[in-house]
């Protein structure tokens, strides 16, 4: 069994972007609409030497029995059941939201190895996401942009360590 990242957060901060980066291909559909059907994807990914298996979360399916958040949460805990370790990402830009807090919840209660990563990084440092996400608890942020490609380095390292 490959080692296996799972990346999980609120819709739009980029999950579907770093994924698609660290496979290689377009797989995963980025989109600025929370709420548009994503399902679970998961994919072989590289960075620099590291090989491992990733799973991209929060696809935010139309089922109509389920509350939009109840089936986020339910996708989320089974990937992060699935991973050896999982990244969760923050939108530096527009600091820490109630569903930043719910997802950090489920992570940190897993006991999974996290990686925190604070992605839309590019450009201006400092900026709110990045200073608030210290206090969930889950380590410093690497800041990221996945867009980009920033922070790809300080990615390995923090994975490296955990592989
Ligand atoms: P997901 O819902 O978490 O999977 O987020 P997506 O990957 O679909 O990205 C949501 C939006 O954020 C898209 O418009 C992306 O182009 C944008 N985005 C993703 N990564 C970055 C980044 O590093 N910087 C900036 N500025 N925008 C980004
Ligand atoms: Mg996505």
């Amino acid at each position: 069994m490959p080692f296996t990242l799972a990346i999980v957060g609120r819709p739009n901060v980029g999950k579907s972007t770093l994924f698609n980066r660290l496979v290689g291909k377009r797989i995963a559909l980025v989109d600025d609409r929370p709420g548009v059907t994503r399902d679970r994807r998961e994919g072989d990914a590289r960075l620099g030497d590291l090989e491992f298996s990733i799973i991209d979360t929060a696809g935010l399916e139309e089922v109509k029995d389920a509350s939009l958040e109840a089936r986020m949460r339910a996708q989320t805990e089974e990937a992060i059941r699935l991973c050896d370790a999982v990244l969760f990402m923050v939108d530096a830009r527009v600091g820490l939201t109630p569903a930043d807090h719910v997802f950090a919840d489920l992570v940190r209660r897993s006991g999974k190895p996290v990686i925190l990563a604070a992605n839309k990084s590019e450009g201006k440092v400092g900026m709110a996401g990045a200073y608030e996400s210290f206090g969930l608890g889950l380590g410093d942020p690497v800041p990221l942009s996945a867009e980009h490609g920033e922070g790809i380095n300080e990615l390995y390292e923090a994975l490296a360590a955990l592989m």
